[in-house]
């Protein structure tokens, strides 16, 4: 049984808790730590049985709560060596024994029950990746904060249970919105952001090749809504025969749960 669950998703901060009975992890701890702390209990989980924290990149709606968290329940955080690089200034000061590197290039590690594998992602980080998880005959992956979806990341995702997509903006409202010009084209550029009709597109990708579960993620304050992200994929999936259930439980036949995973509070608990 895998426990799936975002805590926080959005550009102020991401952490996302996956479980089985025996391990547990976190992926980011992009909040402060006592937000972290108050969603995992609301889930029923204990910050002291978190076994690990893999970070994706530096920017700090990934890393912001990490130290703090890490320092208090004695967590290992696991990142690239790069990322560990550029993300050092924020986590500081971190015991040895709890400071893990890997290359994305290394292949599948284990972190008791899950096998882990990173890939690296298209932004403008250090060296940024996603990761997909398997434990007890389940997949699951999480992908978000990247400029588009590569044959790469089409490999690793493909065949996953479920997946936490990003579903970052609403191309119209990304154009006419109050970001300046640059930042426009960072947000929408091949080192940026996924838009709703990008996310559209991979998840129905993916629901063709079986994923049952799409919690949509990492949506802009400025520039999207949940109604626009849940839209765009959902219009999507109709439009190929696919049905939308409410409930994140695995489903049968041609129908799939989407939901929106929210930046304030923790998202609905897929149990697989
Ligand atoms: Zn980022
Ligand atoms: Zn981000």
């Amino acid at each position: 049984m895998m426990k799936f669950c975002s805590l926080y998703s959005g550009s102020h901060g991401n952490c996302i808790f996956l479980g089985t009975d025996h391990t547990k992890i976190l992926i980011d701890a992009g909040m402060n730590a006592k937000h972290i702390e108050n969603a995992l209990a609301a889930i029923g989980e204990n910050p002291k049985e978190i076994s690990a924290i893999l970070l994706t990149h530096e920017h700090m709606d990934h890393i912001q709560g990490a130290g703090v968290f890490a320092r208090k329940h004695k967590t290992p955080i696991y990142a690239t060596f790069a990322t560990w690089e550029a993300a050092a200034p924020c986590i500081a000061p971190l015991a040895e024994q709890q400071r893990f590197g890997f290359n994305p290039s290394d292949g599948l590690f284990q972190i008791g029950d899950f096998q882990v594998q990173s890939f690296s992602i298209s932004h403008d980080a250090a060296d940024p990746v996603a990761y997909t998880f398997y434990a007890a005959d389940r997949q699951i992956s999480i992908v978000t904060d990247l400029g588009f979806v590569s044959q790469e990341i089409r490999t690793f995702v493909h065949g996953s249970d479920a997946v936490l997509l990003e579903s970052n903006h609403d191309k119209e409202m990304l154009t006419k919105g109050p970001y300046p010009w640059p930042l426009k084209q960072r947000v929408r550029g091949p080192q940026g952001h996924l838009s709703n009709e990008e996310a559209a597109e991979f998840a129905l990708e993916l629901v063709q090749d079986g994923t049952k579960i799409i919690f949509l993620g990492h949506l802009s304050q400025n520039n999207n809504t949940p109604e626009l992200a849940l839209s765009a994929t959902c219009e999507k999936l109709y439009a190929h025969g696919f049905g939308i259930l409410n409930a994140p439980e695995i489903v049968s036949g041609p129908f799939v749960h989407v939901s929106v995973a929210s930046q304030d509070r923790q998202s609905e608990v897929a149990i697989l």
